[in-house]
């Protein structure tokens, strides 16, 4: 039986300080590198989907069932959660990781079939997801840390492929396309004080903010008839849809510069053939700004823009808003601790605070009701979502976010949780409830129609439009 001093230290965690739990953390992640990287490079070479992250939500599953922790799965279809128990009364704290890839299919570890690449480096966030919870749990360290950790592999961040979405939403599998926000729907973070997850970027930084958006399919109906011959007959939907972004562009120097609005789409259909006036136009459009009342706003007026060309030609539109996310806010309490627990590992590296970003995550949604820490790590090159984009140092990129998760979550739960339950202590912009409510309120459909009984009369003579002109 062995009595030396590092049983005692085990019999007595409290014998421990924060640095040496740091060290053991550390220590156990770096004998797992090689483990890490394998998972890292194997998901690497399979990428899903959102909400189709089968295999890889399996992967995440056997790393916390070979820690003997119970797994809930089924989360967001794909997701799971696994919790590990320090003592009772603090913080309970989420550490992320996504699940899904990006179609990009000229990445060179696209899936041929579907398109589906780790382009954006979620893989990645897989191996510090696993890698913390090996370490928080095998080193020791719970007995000494008040509260407690959920491990949670997240589905469907990107959210690409809406006709997918939208089938899932009909067949009422999903409530909403951000995977984030479907798990606040489904209660998974009722129980959770604080959330962390460090994303593949460039460099080592934390923003301090990101755009929120709202995503439009806006349909105009018109109709057909011959646009050479005989064009009074119809109602051009492509010049309704023309109308409705001259209207909105006309209002651009209206927004405030600190909203961030940025309104950009597709058209995804200008009508059929030339010698035919376009009965249906349609297009995609993300509504973005930096406040989700500033979403609120820009959305509002993009739909009033809509309304106004359905009603200017005597025609109709449709507007789908299918998918939001939340902006996202910063808490500098998280990324301070983070940013240190960085330098500890290496000291030369700058964290910086980037500001504001015009990009958008399903993070938002959560740091709209709790303390969030979304940042980003090094370890690759490329452009994020581009073909090129790929590991170039995979302890910096596999290995070390793991190590700093695992750091941060004892700087949040040692001392009894100190620094934890000031930062969960923090009020975040809204309830569950309000969230919840506010999502409802930008999604949905909206419905204009401006069409006589017959479309025709819409260019007959002004009497039989506007009554007798005196
Ligand atoms: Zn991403
Ligand atoms: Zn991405």
């Amino acid at each position: 039986m062995n009595n030396g001093p590092d049983a005692q230290k085990r019999k007595n965690p409290a014998m421990l300080t924060k640095d040496q739990m740091k060290q053991r953390v550390c220590e156990t992640i770096a004998a797992q590198r090689d483990r890490l990287v394998a998972l890292g490079e194997d998901i690497l070479r399979h990428p899903e989907l959102g909400y189709r992250e089968v295999r890889t939500g399996a992967l995440v599953q056997d790393v916390f069932q070979s820690l003997g922790l119970p797994v809930q799965t089924g989360l967001g279809i794909t997701g799971c959660r696994a919790d590990l128990n320090g003592q009772p009364g603090g913080p309970r704290l989420a550490i992320l990781g996504e699940l899904d890839g990006i179609v990009v299919p000229g990445h060179p570890f696209a899936d041929p079939a579907t398109g589906a690449s780790h382009a954006c480096g979620h893989h990645a966030q897989i191996c510090a997801l696993a890698g913390a919870a090996i370490a928080l749990a095998t080193s020791g360290v719970m007995p000494e840390l008040t509260g407690s950790i959920a491990f949670l592999a997240v589905p469907s961040e990107e959210s690409q492929q809406l006709e997918y979405y939208q089938k899932l939403l009909a067949e009422q599998r999903i409530h909403f396309c951000g995977g984030k926000s479907q798990l606040i729907y489904e209660g998974v973070f009722n129980d959770i004080d604080l959330a962390m997850m460090i994303h593949a970027g460039p460099a080592c930084f934390a923003p301090a903010s990101f755009n929120g958006f709202v995503m439009k399919c806006i349909t105009f109906h018109g109709h057909a008839a011959h646009a050479g011959l005989q064009p009074e007959l119809g109602i051009n939907a492509l010049s309704m849809l023309r109308m409705a972004i001259n209207l909105w562009d006309a209002q651009r120097d209206t927004l405030r510069d600190d909203d961030a609005v940025r309104l950009h789409g597709v058209i995804t259909d200008g009508g059929t053939a030339v010698n035919v006036v376009p009965a249906t136009a349609k297009m995609e459009l993300q509504v973005r700004a930096k406040t989700p009342d500033a979403v609120q706003r820009a959305a509002d007026l993009v739909d009033r823009c809509v309304q106004a060309a359905a009603l200017a030609f005597g025609g109709a539109a449709d507007i789908e808003n299918i998918l939001g996310y939340m902006p996202l806010r910063g808490y500098p309490e998280l990324d301070r601790i983070h940013g240190d627990n960085l330098r500890r590992l290496a000291p030369q590296e700058p964290f910086p605070n980037t500001g504001h970003r015009g990009s958008s995550t399903d993070m938002g949604d959560v740091s709209m009701i709790m303390p969030i820490l979304h940042a980003y790590c090094d370890g690759f090159a490329g452009k994020a979502h581009g073909a090129d984009f790929l590991v170039t140092d995979p302890d910096k990129a596999y290995v070390r976010p793991a190590q700093i998760l695992a750091m941060n979550a004892i700087d949040l739960l040692a001392d009894g949780a100190a620094a934890g339950r000031a930062i969960a202590a923090l009020q975040p912009p809204m309830t569950r409830e309000h969230y919840l409510a506010a999502m409802h309120r930008l999604t949905g459909r909206k419905q204009f129609d401006f069409r006589t009984a017959d479309p025709a009369q819409a260019n007959g003579p002004a009497e039989k439009r506007f009554g007798n002109p005196r």
